[in-house]
């Protein structure tokens, strides 16, 4: 038996204005303080398909009760919503502006669009790269470093052995997964950073920067909305969430964390300020058969969904490009490597990470601001402890 699963949104903000959340059951227990008033979900839901360009081309509704301006947009095979707070004309012209960024990202970013630039490249093993992929690249190549290899962006023709690109899904056999797995090698790719040139070093190579382009594409809706004097908002970009600045009322933003059971509870609520929460987990994406559950994210090593012990890892950084790269590196790090790694980027970087057995695992920058009611070992900088 064979079954696919679409994604589902994880994350959800609490605060006084719209939030963007697919899959929301559930109801927040009034006695957890988690409070603040839920109003309007605007978007997502356990679908998959594209609602229609016509969503895509609305312009930002404002509301004069929250005096902020939102739109929702589908894009990178997931529901999005932006919203910035303030007088209408520059809330509505900032909102307006990140929706475009988002859809130019979009074509020029997808594995799947025939025409793309990284499509192109990867058809071609090599060639230009715009301004955007170049950065995005170098955060690639970096994290494939700090990583030891668990984090490789090359993992592109591994993704569509088994079926992930087109959701054609299939269990490939040992051999294939194993020719395959030979071209998965981030240290054979090229970058020429002075002529914005990529080469790859064995034919056959494909990169894919599904894991890294919401995050930087959020980063880049906060510039947007500095450029446009916008002092408060935020985004979520299929429950990738990146906050600009506070509330209005100077408070901070209150971030759910949706549980991998996904029975409308959640992991906690993290109170933050200008910073990205990103959320990877390997219940978003994945198909079953012969009652064995198969996700999207793939150990470099074995070519097979990661199994790390840790079901869930939520990143907080200032980046946001950073943080949706740390996030699926710290799913297939597991629980060791990922706080080495933060013992050395401790000043990047916190993290929320589930165990299997339910334990959560947070960093000590971030504790105080992490309410929950579950099992919390709080991970601390110095070793040995
Ligand atoms: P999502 O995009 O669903 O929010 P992630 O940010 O964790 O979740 O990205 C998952 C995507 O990253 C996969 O769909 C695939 O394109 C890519 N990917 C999978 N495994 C790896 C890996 N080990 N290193 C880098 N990218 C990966
Ligand atoms: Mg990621």
């Amino acid at each position: 038996m064979k079954r696919a699963v679409s994604r589902i949104l994880f994350a959800c903000i609490f605060s006084q204005i719209i939030s963007g959340c697919g899959g929301f059951t559930g109801n927040i227990p009034a006695d957890k303080g988690m409070a603040a008033e839920k109003t309007n979900i605007t978007s997502g839901s356990e679908q998959s398909e594209d609602p229609g360009s016509g969503m895509n081309g609305l312009s930002a509704v404002y509301s004069e009760e929250s005096q902020s301006a939102s739109r929702d947009v589908f894009a990178m095979d997931t529901y999005m919503s932006i919203t910035a707070y303030g007088e209408e004309t520059t809330a509505k012209k900032a909102v307006d502006e990140a929706a475009e960024e988002v859809e130019r990202l979009d074509k020029l970013l997808s594995t799947g669009s025939e025409g793309s630039e990284i499509s192109k490249i990867n058809e071609d093993g090599g060639g230009t790269l715009s301004e955007e992929s170049e950065e995005m690249m170098r955060y690639a190549l970096k994290l494939y470093q700090d990583t030891d290899g668990a984090y490789d962006i090359t993992i592109y023709p591994v993704m569509k052995l088994w079926g992930f690109d087109d959701q054609d899904y299939r269990v490939p056999a040992e051999e294939e997964l194993k020719k395959t797995l030979e071209l998965v090698d981030a240290s054979e790719i090229d970058l020429d950073e002075k002529n914005n040139r990529i080469c790859f070093g064995k034919e056959g190579m494909a990169i894919d920067l599904g894991s890294i382009a919401k995050g930087f594409t959020s980063s880049r809706i906060m510039e947007i909305f500095e450029k446009n004097g916008i002092r408060s908002g935020l985004v979520n970009l299929g429950g990738n969430v990146q906050c600009f600045g506070a509330k209005t009322d100077g408070s901070s933003w209150r971030v759910a964390i949706e549980t991998p059971e996904k029975d409308g509870n959640y992991l906690g609520i993290l109170a933050v300020k200008d910073k990205a929460v990103i959320t990877s987990g390997g219940y978003e994406r994945y198909f079953e058969e012969d009652g064995v559950i198969y996700h999207h994210i793939i150990d470099p090593l074995t070519g097979y969904p990661a199994k790390s012990g840790i079901r869930s890892s939520t990143i907080v950084s200032d980046d946001g490009t950073l943080a949706d790269g740390l996030s699926t590196s710290l799913f297939v790090l597991g629980r060791e490597k990922a706080v080495r790694l933060w013992r050395n980027h401790s000043d990047e970087f916190d993290f929320i990470l589930m165990e299997d057995d339910g334990t959560l695992l947070v960093t000590e920058g971030i504790a105080d601001d992490f309410e929950t009611e579950r099992k919390v070992e709080v991970i601390t900088a110095s070793a040995g402890e």
